[in-house]
Order: structure tokens, then C-alpha cells, then sequence
């Protein structure tokens, strides 16, 4: 098999060819079809989070290691119990894997466990032409979705529904923030539409992607690089947004955002952009505004953001397909905000 591997943290990817490997007990071998770009690859490649202050949280991930956790492909292979799946199912790859033994993982929040094999992270992922999935319980059907779409439900998708659930219902337009409009921002906007009935306020930097949210349903856009930016977002909630979820999670979406909400809001932060927050004290129980963060979705939340996808309710987000070859470029034009939606690698 091949992989587009990362020697160590922050140098160029490499093209290795080595054994492929053979699923053993309940395990299953996909061929990835496709496999989603994320923003967080970017991180995870770099090897480091930015806590601000000169900070760094290192990613502890294996040397060399393979990215990729938007993964869709056809099972080639299984092991001796593996059951409910059979070979030639094209299927999505749920890589929010647990350990599967700890009080998290029997809660139902495989996604926070701390010692899970994490497929992309902690295990090889889908920048590799095969990938192995501990158990067939983590793939899932994209009904008629399109091949290079399909991967991103299982991050870009899976994070936006769950910081979307934290933060519902939502009772009207006026009352939900979307700021970040990148591929996980898009996904949130098409989302809430579906899952919601709401058509959020989008805020990004970029007219580019601001225009394609107004197109695909946004109430309204607000660039907040714009001097009266914030006057703009108050004329439209009359000061009442009671949900700003923050796909950006950086020093400057964060100090703008958490202002726009209502006494009794809640932020929500999902992107891992980086830095500080800094908070007047006093503000926080005069506004009685909460702080939560997101960090992807459960089994249980891909199980119902899968419902709702194969019943064909949620609209595509625009997805630009890229040869596999093209890895190195893609996590630099993702890192300098040159792509619109999401970009999927395509392996032959
Ligand atoms: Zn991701
Ligand atoms: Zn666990």
C-alpha cells in the first residue's frame, strides 16, 4: 500500500510504500476512495496547539505518522469476527475512536476518551490508500452522497452538529452566530438549516466565503474586519443572539464573538486556531454567559447526523477534489485559508 506520511512533526509529507496490513479478530480493511483536508491535520502535521503566551501543547503522535480522519472507502478485507459489514460496502470511518474500556468510553463519549487509537491521529489514517478500523460498529452508510463528500461528514459534519446540539433549540434566526465560515463553519450552516430550522448570521474575513454562505442560506453576513461590524450584527439579533459557536478559536474571533451575545448566552468554541482568552472577571457573572467548548462528536451523534444525511436533508458544502499527490500543497493552501468548503484527496 502507499501513504502520504508525515516523517516528524512539521516536515514535509513523504510517499511510502510498505506492507499492507492484514485485519486481525473484529477488525476491517477499507481502500480509501477519498479523504478529507482538515484544519486540524494542519495542527496535528505542525506537531503543536498555540496556547498563546508562547505556549505549546504538543500532539502526541507516533513518528512517522499518517493523517487522515475524514475517511470514506470500500471494505476489501476483515477480520475472522468481524460481523455486519461485507466486502465491497463503501462506507464512512468514524475515527473518533475510544479505549473502550473507561467510565467515558462507557458513557457513550468515545470522542473524550484520553487514551484512544484515534484513526488519523493516533492511528494510520486516510492519507494512506488502505486504512484499518478496529471494529465495523465505526463504519457508516453515506447513503447517495457523493464519493469526495462523504469523509467530511465524519469531522467537518460531526463537529459542527455536536457544537450545534450543545447550543439548541434555537428560536429564531436572530438567536444563532455562526463565525468561521471554512469547511466545518459551511457544514454548520447547512446543518442548522436542516437539523435546526434556523438560517444562522455567518462573520468571516473572507468576502469569498461570506458570499457562499449568504448563497447557501445565511440570514446574514458580517465581515468584522468592517468598522461598524458590530453595530451591524446588533441591528439585525436587536442584542438578543443567545448562541455564538466559534469555528475560528483564535484571539481575535473570540474577542469579537463572545461581545455579540445576549445575558444568559453561550459560546461555544470549536476551532483550534489558538492563543488566549482574556475575560473581564466581573463580566462574567453581570452577563451569566457561558463558555463550552466542542471537540468533535459520539458514535451516538454520527449515528443521528447519518440519519439525517442519507434522508438527503442536509445541502452538500463544496468539496474541490485533489490527487492524493497533492497532500503537501493542499495542508498549505488550508493553512493559508485558499480553500472554499473543503478539499478531499482521491487515491486511485
Ligand atoms: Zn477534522
Ligand atoms: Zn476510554
Amino acid at each position: 500500500m502507499k501513504s502520504y506520511q508525515v516523517p516528524s512533526p512539521g516536515k514535509s509529507l513523504e510517499l511510502v510504500e510498505h506492507q499492507t496490513p492484514e485485519p486481525q479478530g473484529a477488525e476491517v480493511l477499507v481502500k480509501t476512495i477519498a479523504c478529507g483536508v482538515c484544519h486540524s491535520d494542519v495542527h496535528i502535521h505542525s506537531g503543536a496547539f498555540d496556547l498563546g503566551g508562547g505556549n505549546e501543547l504538543p500532539v502526541p503522535v507516533p513518528n512517522p505518522f499518517t493523517l487522515g480522519h475524514e475517511i470514506f472507502g470500500e471494505v476489501v478485507a476483515m477480520g475472522s469476527d468481524a460481523t455486519k459489514v461485507n466486502i465491497g460496502d463503501r462506507r464512512i470511518v468514524y475515527p473518533w475512536i475510544g479505549c473502550g474500556e473507561c467510565d467515558v468510553c462507557n458513557s457513550g463519549e468515545e470522542h473524550l476518551c484520553n487514551s484512544g487509537p484515534v484513526i488519523g491521529v493516533m492511528q494510520p489514517g486516510g492519507f494512506g490508500d488502505h486504512v484499518i478500523v478496529p471494529d465495523s460498529k465505526y463504519l457508516h452508510d453515506a447513503g447517495d452522497t457523493p464519493d469526495h463528500l462523504a469523509g467530511s461528514y465524519a469531522c467537518s459534519g460531526l463537529t459542527a452538529y455536536s457544537a450545534l446540539k450543545k447550543g439548541a433549540p434555537y428560536t429564531s434566526n436572530n438567536s444563532l452566530i455562526i463565525i468561521g465560515v471554512g469547511g466545518v463553519g459551511m457544514m454548520g450552516l447547512q446543518i442548522a438549516k436542516a437539523a435546526f430550522n434556523c438560517n444562522p448570521i455567518v462573520i468571516d474575513v473572507d468576502e469569498d466565503k461570506l458570499k457562499l454562505a449568504l448563497e447557501n442560506g445565511a440570514i446574514a453576513a458580517i465581515n468584522p474586519t468592517d468598522e461598524d461590524a458590530m453595530m451591524k450584527v446588533f441591528e439585525i439579533t436587536g442584542g438578543n443572539a443567545s448562541v455564538a459557536i466559534d469555528f475560528v478559536g483564535s484571539e481575535l474571533s473570540t474577542g469579537f464573538g463572545i461581545n455579540l451575545l445576549r445575558k444568559g448566552g453561550k459560546y461555544i468554541i470549536v476551532g483550534l486556531y489558538g492563543g488566549e482568552l482574556k475575560l473581564p472577571l466581573p463580566l462574567i457573572p453581570i452577563m451569566e454567559r457561558g463558555i463550552q467548548g466542542s471537540y468533535t462528536g459520539s458514535p451516538g451523534d454520527m449515528h443521528e447526523l447519518m440519519e439525517l444525511v442519507r434522508s438527503g436533508k442536509v445541502d452538500p458544502i463544496p468539496v474541490e477534489k485533489r490527487p492524493a499527490s497533492e497532500a503537501n500543497q493542499t495542508l498549505e493552501d488550508l493553512k493559508n485559508g485558499k480553500i472554499l468548503g473543503r478539499a478531499a484527496l482521491m487515491h486511485d
